[in-house]
C-alpha cells in the first residue's frame, strides 16, 4: 500500500524502513526491501508490523546504496512472507500498490512459454514479465515499458535491475507515485510525506506516466511514449499533512 525507492549516497535499508514508516497511515499487513548491492540483487521481507522487518535487517542486513521498499495491503494471495514484495524474478524486482486487472491472461501466457510461479500475486506476474522481455534481449529499460504498456488495473510500479546500480524505472497508472529530487541522490514514494526528510523537491507523475531514474537525472515519457514536462514542485509538509 506504499512504494519507495532510493537511488542514494548512503546505506539505503535504514532509509527505507524510514520512508515506509512514513507511509504507515495508509495500513498494511506486510513489507519488504531490496537492495542492489555491489550490483547484486537482494531482499528481505516479513509480516506484520515494520519492526518485524527492521529486526528482520538487524540479524541479516542488507547492504546497499539503491533499493525499493513496500508496505503491502493485500489483494491477490495471502498476507504471507512468499507474497510480500518485493517481488523478483531473475534479474528484476519490483513493488507494487494496485491491482493489476489482466494478470490471469498474462500469467498464462508466461506459463505456457515455462515460466514458473511462486506466489498468488497479481505482482509476480509483472516481474516475470519483465524477466522474460529482458531473456528475449531487451534493456532493462524497454522490457520495463513493454511490460507496462501491455498492463491494465491500477497501479504505482518501481523497478530494481540486478547489475544495475543507477537505475530505478516507476510507473503509475490510477495509483499515485511521486519522485523526489536530491542532491546526486533521487527518491519515488507513494506520496511527499514518505520523501519529507529526503527532500521537498516533487514531481508527482500523471496517469500513463513512465519514468527512467538515475542520481542525476529524470526521463518521464507520457501514455503515448513522448517525452513529458513535469512540474517539481517545493513541497511544505508541514502545512499539508502528517504530525
Ligand atoms: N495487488 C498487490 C498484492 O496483493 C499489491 C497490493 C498493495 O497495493 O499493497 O500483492
Amino acid at each position: 500500500c506504499g512504494i519507495v525507492g532510493v537511488l542514494g549516497q548512503h546505506e539505503v535499508a535504514p532509509i527505507l524502513v524510514e520512508a515506509l514508516k512514513r507511509l504507515e497511515y495508509r495500513g498494511y499487513d506486510s513489507a519488504g526491501i531490496a537492495t542492489l548491492n555491489d550490483g547484486h540483487l537482494d531482499r528481505r521481507r516479513a509480516v506484520g508490523k515494520l519492526i518485524n522487518l527492521s529486526d528482520l535487517l538487524v540479524h541479516d542486513s542488507l547492504p546497499g546504496k539503491s533499493g525499493i521498499g513496500h508496505t503491502r495491503w493485500a489483494t491477490h494471495g495471502a498476507p504471507n512472507v512468499t507474497n510480500a514484495h518485493p517481488h523478483r524474478a531473475g534479474p528484476v524486482a519490483v513493488v507494487h500498490n494496485g491491482i493489476i486487472e489482466n494478470f490471469r491472461e498474462i500469467r498464462a501466457q508466461l506459463a505456457e512459454k515455462g515460466l514458473h510461479f511462486q506466489t498468488e500475486t497479481d505482482t509476480e506476474t509483472v516481474a516475470l514479465l519483465v524477466q522474460s522481455l529482458i531473456e528475449e534481449g531487451k534493456s532493462p529499460r524497454d522490457a520495463a515499458q513493454e511490460a507496462v504498456r501491455q498492463l491494465d488495473g491500477a497501479y504505482a510500479l518501481c523497478f530494481l535491475f540486478e547489475g544495475e546500480d543507477d537505475l530505478l524505472i516507476a510507473a503509475r497508472q490510477g495509483s499515485p507515485l511521486a519522485i523526489g529530487y536530491g542532491d546526486g541522490e533521487m527518491f519515488v514514494g507513494s506520496d511527499a510525506i514518505a520523501l519529507a526528510p529526503m527532500t521537498d523537491r516533487i514531481t508527482y507523475l500523471e496517469e500513463g506516466d513512465f519514468a527512467v531514474i538515475t542520481r542525476t537525472s529524470v526521463e518521464i515519457l507520457d501514455r503515448e511514449d513522448r517525452p513529458a514536462n513535469r512540474e517539481i514542485r517545493t513541497v511544505n509538509i508541514e502545512s499539508s499533512q502528517v504530525d
